[in-house]
């Protein structure tokens, strides 16, 4: 374990100990227990790289392979200057989940390497994303771990990876990343799957709950990615009324509704959505307290805690962070009525699409969004059911259900294969 990481909300530890509880649910054996409680392959790169000033520096580079049972690893790749081991185990620990209870031929994964790409040049990053698969290339491949963008890799940092990949084995090879730009093979949909795919989950579940959401208030924490697509598809697809968002440097709060265009607009030319005109500002630990039917938590991790989730009020949370709650929390939500979608059902319209991603190259042949969108519907739908019948059956919180699902399904492989 890494010291510098506060030792109970180390996101590894969460991850464990969230498996501890399927685990006993399930009365996984010991043998099969102490397997899916780790990696089963990681690697800890240096990569040296020559910087614009004409220096080497060296980053640090991890890749982990946590199980392969179902298939080929996958997960993204992290460029943050805080990056862990242990968060990119536990990173790749819910890769594994994710695909499993999603139903995708796939095990998890994930990557990461300690930089700040906010202060790099471009060939400076290029030099880094071409260093990295140097170093790991022999280790990945369209059938053994598939990589991905995540925080603060894009398209283009998968195009320069893909390049450096096939300059290594001598062929095409699309299908070893995902997350592609569209001419280098990328997958029509892809940049809001990730929301789409939640927006799916929170209809279902308002569907089960006997809530309408048309006009139903709703707040979303962080504007990135996910948050603002989160935004213009909750307005869109659901008929929510959106009446507070927030970013790093705070929220805002109108109780009449924000409209996703003008806000996305305003944040493009300031850089925050802070001082919106007509709105109040609010601070983002009131956001999550505000008396609203849908929470999306869209930041980071660990924001609804003991010390907060007692005073949620949402009827629904859908995260589409990855671990926003910490498991004191999932209890106390639980026992609140609070029906909270766990980031690894709520947020797996990114892996999935970047399956389909993977499904594309492979057959060398491409789908239109439209084919897209109702595939990505079809898997989340059931994917929620899935997890909501068996949550239901248990009588526990949804997501030690998404747990049950995932973890059953990842344990049934690795008995088949005769692992454990
Ligand atoms: P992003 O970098 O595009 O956006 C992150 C947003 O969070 C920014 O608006 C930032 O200002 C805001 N933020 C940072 N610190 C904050 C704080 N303390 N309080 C409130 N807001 C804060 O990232 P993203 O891709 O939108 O990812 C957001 C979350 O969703 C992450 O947990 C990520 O792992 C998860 N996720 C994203 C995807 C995807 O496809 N983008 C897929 C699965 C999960």
């Amino acid at each position: 374990m890494d010291n510098a990481v506060q030792i109970g909300l180390n996101p590894f530890e969460i991850a464990q100990r969230q498996l501890d509880e399927a685990a006993k649910v399930l009365k996984l054996e010991s043998g099969m227990h102490e397997l899916l409680r780790w990696p089963m392959r990681e690697f800890h790169v240096r990569i040296p790289v020559k910087m614009d000033d004409g220096k080497v520096r060296v980053f640090p580079g991890y890749r982990v392979q946590y199980n392969w049972a179902r298939g080929p690893c996958k997960g993204g790749i992290r460029f943050h200057p805080e990056e862990t081991a242990d968060t990119v185990r536990a990173l790749a620990a819910w890769m594994t989940w994710k695909t499993a209870v999603m139903d995708l031929p796939l095990g998890g994964g994930k990557g990461g390497v300690v930089c700040d790409p906010k202060n790099m040049s471009a060939g400076e990053l290029e030099r880094v994303s071409r260093g990295y698969i140097r170093a790991l290339g022999h280790y990945i491949a369209p059938d053994v771990d598939v990589p991905a963008p995540d925080v603060y890799t894009n398209p283009q940092v998968m195009a320069w990876m893909m390049d450096e990949y096939e300059k290594i084995v001598g062929a095409s090879a699309p299908g070893v990343i995902t997350g592609k730009p569209l001419p280098l093979g990328g997958s029509a949909g892809r940049g809001d799957a990730t929301a789409r795919g939640g927006m799916y989950c929170i209809r279902e579940a308002a569907k089960v709950l006997g809530i309408e959401l048309k006009g139903a208030t709703c707040a979303i924490q962080g504007y990135g990615n996910a948050g603002q697509f989160a935004h213009v598809l909750g307005e869109e697809l659901l008929g929510v009324k959106v009446v507070a968002v927030s970013d790093s440097q705070g929220g805002i709060y109108n109780p009449k509704g924000l409209s996703a265009k003008e806000v996305i607009a305003y944040k493009d030319k300031t850089g925050t959505v802070k001082g919106f005109p007509g709105s109040k500002d609010i601070t983002n630990a009131e956001l999550l307290e505000l008396d609203v039917v849908v929470l999306i938590p869209a930041a980071l991790e660990n924001q609804i805690t003991e010390k907060n989730a007692g005073r949620i009020k949402a009827r629904i949370v859908g995260e589409l962070a990855n671990g926003p709650t910490t498991p004191e929390a999932d209890q106390i939500l639980h026992k609140n009525k609070v029906y909270v979608i766990p980031d690894f059902l709520c947020n797996a319209g990114g892996v999935t699409v970047s399956y389909f991603e993977q499904v594309q190259n492979a057959y060398m042949y491409y789908w239109t969004p439209e084919e897209v969108h109702q595939r990505l519907d079809q898997k989340m739908t059931a994917a929620f059911h899935g997890v909501h019948q068996t949550a239901q059956e248990h009588k526990v919180h949804n997501r030690l259900g998404a747990y049950l699902v995932a973890v059953k399904r990842v344990a049934e492989a690795v008995r088949l294969r005769g692992w454990a």
